[in-house]
């Protein structure tokens, strides 16, 4: 059994399955709070950036994590 761990939170995910408890996004694995807390955190961007395109939304999500990594969690 493989191990993954969050990159954000950085607890270790049991028993990874992908899309179900664990998330790939931006080439980093996130548990399923991190990713909801994730998509909270870049919510209100979404809404004003209309139409919707990966071209502004992968790097939107790329940098939100990063800057999650750093604090271990999302923060508003
Ligand atoms: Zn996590």
């Amino acid at each position: 059994m493989k191990s993954i761990h969050c990159d954000v939170c950085k607890k270790q995910i049991h028993q990874p399955i992908s899309n179900r408890n664990y998330f790939h996004k931006a080439h980093r694995e996130m548990c399923e709070p991190c990713t909801d807390a994730m998509e909270a955190h870049i919510k209100s961007t979404v809404r004003t950036k209309q139409p919707f395109s990966y071209e502004w939304y992968t790097p939107l999500v790329k940098s939100s994590i990063e800057k999650a990594m750093l604090k271990g969690k999302f923060v508003k």
